[in-house]
């Protein structure tokens, strides 16, 4: 059955902080734009009736199924508009702020130069934040299941174009363990390009067990975030780190049961590690490929693990305090929060490409 968003759960502002962007490209848009730039997508990545992508385990999704989608995403005009699509379709649900993935070796695999890929990202972004109000922001991630020297090629291309978007750096892919400590040269490379140093989180205790995380927490800087890092929740003593030093949680449910990382939400340990004091927020990962959304994620929450409104607010305020927008840019998400709380705050209802009705 088709997700309806609860229109209770529509008008409290939402802000993301882990979603990667070809992933929020829906089976429609990625054949639409296979269309345009006359590029034949493999089929075996769509179901049967072509409604939704499909998978047989999580690295294949997470490598094949990805890799063969983006495919479809080629130019420069493409990245602006699928950027611009998803925005919309986040303010429409309630989302005041959006930090999403790029993969710098992602413009390689089509023919596409990285300055070209984040520009039309940030046109995007630009247009929609005009349009509804939203706010988006890039972090830049290092795709780690990929050969090292391609990973520093991968990370001198960042070095070299500091985007004032750019806000925060990453690593993503087939997670490894223990392949974290060996990119902390990659990164020092990257601060020095920039001149400045983004904000830092890491993908790690999604695939791979806590040992990852502790891996990520090594890095210099410390990872002030870690992309889902669920899996902490087998070493106490890591999730006492993560509590005493507000270490937060890029918590991606939907993702998590989709890729089968949990078997459901019954299993999942998300209240288990906000009852042990680790900050998190809610996040859809790649909405695109699993067909829901960062609405659909706050639904799930209050549906599946029992969040009240507050404790929604709770996600989003910490998400706001946690991201690596610069300052200007979190003082007007706060003052869209205290709109909410003084009851002035109204989802958009400018509609992008795509985009149904807002009821
Ligand atoms: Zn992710």
């Amino acid at each position: 059955m088709a997700f309806v968003l609860d229109p209770a759960i529509r008008k409290i502002p939402k802000a993301e902080l882990h979603v990667h962007i070809e992933g929020t490209v829906t089976p429609d848009m990625a054949r639409r734009l296979a269309q345009k730039n006359n590029v034949s997508l493999d089929p075996s990545i769509f179901s049967a009736d072509g409604s939704r992508y499909q998978w047989k385990d999580f690295f294949h999704l997470v490598t094949s199924v990805y890799d063969s989608m983006a495919q479809s995403i080629r130019t420069k005009q493409d990245y602006e508009d699928i950027t611009y699509d998803y925005l919309t379709r986040c303010a429409a649900e309630g989302s005041i702020y959006e930090e999403m993935i790029a993969w710098g070796s992602q413009g390689d695999a089509v023919g596409l130069s990285y300055p070209d890929l984040i520009e039309g990202m940030a046109a995007g972004i630009d247009r929609a934040q005009r349009d509804t109000g939203i706010i988006g922001r890039i972090n830049t991630a290092l795709v780690r299941h990929q050969p090292f020297a391609k990973v520093t090629q991968e990370a001198q291309t960042i070095a070299a174009f500091p985007h004032p978007y750019i806000v925060g750096l990453d690593i993503a892919g087939g997670e490894q363990p223990g392949d974290i400590p060996k990119y902390q040269p990659l990164f020092d490379m990257i601060y020095a390009g920039f001149g400045r140093k983004p904000g830092m989180r890491l993908h790690a205790g999604e695939a791979a067990g806590p040992q990852n995380v502790r891996d990520a927490l090594s890095l210099n800087p410390r990872p002030t975030r870690i992309g889902h890092g669920v899996r902490s929740i087998e070493d106490p003593l890591l999730v006492a780190d993560l509590a005493a030093n507000g270490t937060v949680l890029e918590v991606c449910p939907t993702s998590n049961v989709l890729a089968n990382i949990y078997g459901s939400y019954a299993d999942h340990p998300l209240r288990k590690l906000m009852g042990a004091g680790v900050k998190i927020c809610l996040n859809s990962d790649d909405p695109g490929l699993f067909g829901d959304s960062i609405g659909e994620v706050y639904q799930v929450a209050r549906d599946h693990f029992g969040f009240s409104d507050a404790e929604l607010l709770t996600a989003t305020k910490t998400a706001v305090a946690a991201s690596f927008a610069e300052d200007a840019v979190k003082k007007t998400l706060l003052d869209k929060i205290r709109q909410y709380e003084s009851g002035f705050f109204k989802p958009a209802r400018t509609q992008g490409p795509g985009l149904r009705p807002a009821p």
